[in-house]
């Protein structure tokens, strides 16, 4: 029989061991962490229970970037294999250092991930994630290697090859930004492809942006196969750090290599299980450059519940957005994926949009562009006023806010293969 975990005992450790698991490793962590220079005077040499760790500070983008480039390190730079950089959506790239066994234990988590969503060796795995100094591309490339599926090393944009690739290799799974997908379907239907029926995927991974449950069960009946969230940051390796199971009902936090903590984020305070906050990890099993109680800026919760599929690491929500993509609009605090939410909840309502934000008369004034579908763009003007009407309802329902619709016709929007640009904030910061 198919075994149903790459790794039963530690994938269904009882609680009890995960912590005691957990404490040992991150006082080693502390260990190893103290050799950096930027930790050494500001950690404790031990600590007795994992309650302690609030008593240690956080560690911020910020720090990264003031510690930039060797100041975490933790190892003697002979010990490093390789390097990668977040892709700076929020500033300034920050680098982590990896030694080998770094990326033997990254590698391990990636191969967990994709097992447990159903990949296996028989699996043609078409990875659309850029390669380079990103993470998506090459960490579920070594990932999937090791599992054993054959992977097409596709790597992010060029269209029409990706599509010439799917069809000659029959590929079964893709990994693939959301928003990226969601345009390619536009392209399946100008060459006039069933993705459904033409083509052999069966798994998605879908990560690197925010995205909603809406969006997400639109590209399942969209491609006809089972899209399951993966989530992870550069800081923490990359993908791989937490993943949807095949319940897909929120992601396992792989906690025998990461402390997930849920903070609020203008306190600092810890927050229970159900409470949404920011997320905060600290690694357990880094060498190069260990990170503790790192603030990711994504916002999420925990699902208490123990999960059916027998795991007992911690689930979180989808990411909600991040603390810093949070908009504030006369006053009223909006994330993008409140409004992606609404969207793609509406079947005349194509596949992309942009929210622009913009001072007028010294008032914020938010305007929300969104592709519809072509036979509705086309239609009568009164179909287009009534479904104009019926998206500033539906978004006042669940934003309080009334923002400027402009409709506009399917593939006008500017589109992007690697992480989507959602909101154009144009405000002018002196008033
Ligand atoms: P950057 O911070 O420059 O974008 P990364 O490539 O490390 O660099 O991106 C990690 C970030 O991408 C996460 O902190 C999160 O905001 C976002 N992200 C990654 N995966 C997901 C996901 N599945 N859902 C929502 N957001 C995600
Ligand atoms: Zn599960």
């Amino acid at each position: 029989m198919d075994e149903a975990y790459w790794d039963k005992e530690i994938e269904t450790i009882d609680r009890h061991s995960l912590q005691q698991l957990q404490l040992e490793r991150l006082n080693k962590t502390l260990e190893r962490a103290s050799k950096s220079q930027y930790y050494k005077r500001r950690i404790p040499a031990k600590i007795n229970n994992l309650t302690a760790l609030k008593d240690i500070p956080f560690t911020t983008k910020s720090d990264l970037r003031n510690s930039f480039p060797e100041g975490m390190l933790a190892v003697s730079r002979d010990e490093i294999v390789r390097l990668h950089a977040s892709s700076g959506t929020t500033g300034r790239a920050t680098v982590i250092y990896h030694t080998k066994r770094d990326i033997d234990n990254w590698t391990d988590l990636v191969a967990r991930s994709m097992y447990m969503t159903g990949v296996r060796k028989s699996d043609v795995f078409q990875n659309m994630m850029g390669y380079g100094l990103f993470t998506g591309g090459l960490g579920l490339h070594y990932g999937s290697e090791r599992l054993g599926a054959l992977i097409i090393p596709a790597s992010s944009g060029n269209s029409k090859r990706q599509i010439r690739l799917m069809k000659d290799f029959h590929s079964t799974v893709v990994h693939i930004t959301p928003s990226y997908a969601l345009h390619l379907y536009t392209l399946f239907q100008e060459k006039g492809i069933d993705p459904k029926n033409d083509l052999d995927l069966r798994i998605a991974f879908l990560g690197a942006e925010p995205h909603s449950e809406e969006t997400k069960l639109r590209l399942e009946n969209l491609f006809g196969l089972d899209a399951y969230n993966s989530y992870g940051l550069s800081e923490m390796n990359g993908p791989g750090v937490a993943f949807e199971c095949q319940l897909k009902d929120g992601m396992h936090v792989w906690e025998d290599s990461y402390i997930l903590e849920i903070i609020d984020p203008d306190t600092g305070e810890g927050l229970s299980d159900g409470e949404e906050g920011e997320i905060v990890f600290t690694t357990l099993k880094r060498e190069g450059m260990p990170i503790i109680r790192y603030r990711t800026g994504d916002i999420a919760q925990t699902y208490p519940e123990e999960c059916p599929c027998g795991r007992t690491h911690r689930k979180i929500s989808r990411i909600k957005g991040r603390t810093d993509d949070m908009l504030i609009v006369k006053g009223v605090n909006v994330y993008p994926m409140q409004i992606e939410k609404v969207l793609m909840d509406i079947p005349e309502v194509d596949n992309n949009y942009l929210i622009e934000i913009e001072t007028v008369d010294y008032l914020d004034s938010l305007n929300i562009k969104v592709e519809v579908r072509q036979n509705i763009f086309h239609g009568g003007i009164k179909e287009l006023e009534s479904l104009k009407k019926r998206i500033s309802e539906d978004l006042k329902n669940e934003t309080l806010i009334s923002p400027r619709i402009t409709l506009v016709e399917p593939n006008s929007l500017p589109k992007s293969e690697g992480k989507a640009v959602r909101v154009v904030d144009k405000r002018d910061r002196d008033v």
